[in-house]
């Protein structure tokens, strides 16, 4: 990548943004090579700084499920901008998304717009804490929920990717109330759950894990989780910042049929611009300020702009069969990648859920962060360094998910298989 305009680049943004990036798993350090500056994006093509074409399979982490630069949400946002970019106060926007929101997603009654996920987990347990009054956060190893103090114990995404063990900043007087356990371990769960020592407030966990790669819930997983805490008086919250109008229009709680107490969403209920949002039963809902004592708020949460991308958004995915037709591609993509596994013998065990998969190169089956660490990341790297040569963008970590969104055309997959393969071969070679 030397003497690109993406290196030059590269160069500059270091000398001014901590690591050159603003967002840690950006700079590929684990993959072992330097970012490519995107400039702009159509469809479900990238286009970097020194204009070449790439096939997305990162799709921002998740929100552009219908691709870039939809027609329709670019039009959305743009009358949205010419009537002014943020004003603090009510909006009519606001309320029709919140409308839609709660239509689609079975466990809101009502919702609350923030501006990332980060905000809307952070704000969720907070409430879950001021409804309780009881001050235990349970999360899972290897699921990520946003960079707030309290969820930095044994984290996913870019704290697995960098090996970063917590973090530095975060006092322990904080994280002795955030208790991490194996994800899918229904043992540990309800022995967790059950101890009469811990005063847990809340249970947090991504219904589909995303952020160690993709880790599908066992069946009894996410039903013990919703017995028990319904049992114990714990309110369950299901972050779908990835799931949420990604498995299904109600998401993963709608996929699965298993309805929690509380709903984080981010990503695609925002059309791509930086919105979170978390909701829940009215009378949780209710303990929010001006209702309620429990503080949070924001100078331009529910901005116009984002909520005209986020109507825009469902409106699309309300398309007959959307969701049917994204499982069809994504399944036969799914399992023309497992063929080329077995046709090669480059030992992959592909996890998929609907539109979201990773293949992990391990022979193991993948089940839980542990499992999830005997992946060869070295071969990741490889493979992503070859993949990006030859245009197909893929998440810079072994430890995220590939995402299939509508605008990725039959040409685009054919192209990527056919790079795979050559990938693999290649990597039989050394
Ligand atoms: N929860 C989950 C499940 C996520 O995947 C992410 C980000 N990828 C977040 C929360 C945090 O969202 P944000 O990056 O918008 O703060």
């Amino acid at each position: 990548m030397e003497n690109t305009r993406s290196a030059s680049l590269f160069e500059n943004a270091k000398k001014v943004i901590p690591g050159g990036v603003n967002s840690p798993v950006r700079a590929c350090r684990s993959v072992g090579c330097d970012p490519v500056f995107i400039t702009g994006a159509s469809g479900a093509k990238l286009t970097d700084a020194d204009g070449k074409e790439y096939v997305d399979f990162v799709g921002s982490w998740g929100p552009m499920i219908l691709g870039h630069s939809h027609p329709e949400i670019v039009k959305a946002v743009q009358d949205a901008a010419a009537q002014g970019t943020s004003f603090g106060a009510p909006t009519p926007t606001e309320i029709e998304l919140a409308q839609m929101v709660v239509e689609a997603v079975p466990s809101i009654e009502k919702v609350r717009f923030v501006n990332s996920g980060t905000e809307a987990t952070m704000s969720a347990v907070r409430l879950a804490r001021g409804y309780t009054g009881k001050k235990m956060v349970v999360k899972f190893d290897g699921c990520y929920h946003g960079h707030a103090d309290s969820f930095l114990v044994k984290a996913g995404s870019g704290v697995i990717t960098l090996g970063i063990p917590g973090s530095p900043g975060v006092p322990d007087d904080i994280v002795k109330n955030t208790l991490s356990i194996p994800y899918n371990d229904c043992e540990t769960l309800e022995k967790t759950l059950r101890d009469p020592a811990l005063d847990i407030a809340c249970v947090i966990v991504e219904p589909v894990a995303g952020n160690m790669g993709c880790v599908p819930p066992k069946k009894e997983f996410l039903e013990d989780l919703r017995r028990l805490t319904g049992e114990l008086g714990i309110v369950l919250i299901f972050d779908e910042v990835i799931t949420g109008f990604r498995l299904s229009y109600g998401g993963a709680q709608k996929y699965y049929g298993i309805t929690p107490d509380m709903t984080c969403l981010g990503k695609i209920v925002g059309g791509g611009l930086p919105v979170g949002a978390y909701g829940g039963k009215k009378e949780i809902m209710d303990c929010i300020a001006p209702d309620g004592p429990v503080y949070q708020a924001g100078t331009l949460s529910g901005n116009p702009l984002a909520m005209a991308a986020g109507i825009a958004t469902l409106k699309l995915l309300q398309a007959p069969g959307f969701y049917e037709q994204l499982e069809e591609k994504a399944a036969e993509y799914a399992g023309r990648l497992a063929d080329i596994s077995a046709s090669t013998g480059i030992a992959v065990t592909l996890n998929r859920v609907g539109s979201i998969m990773t293949g992990f190169f391990t022979e193991n089956e993948v089940v839980d962060f542990e499992s999830a660490m005997t992946a060869d990341t070295n071969r990741y790297g490889l493979h992503y360094r070859q993949m990006l040569s030859k245009g197909i963008y893929m998440a810079p970590s072994q430890f995220e998910v590939a995402f299939i969104s509508a605008a990725q055309s039959g040409d685009d997959l054919e192209k990527a298989i056919k790079m795979t393969e050559w990938s693999f071969k290649k990597m039989l070679e050394k």
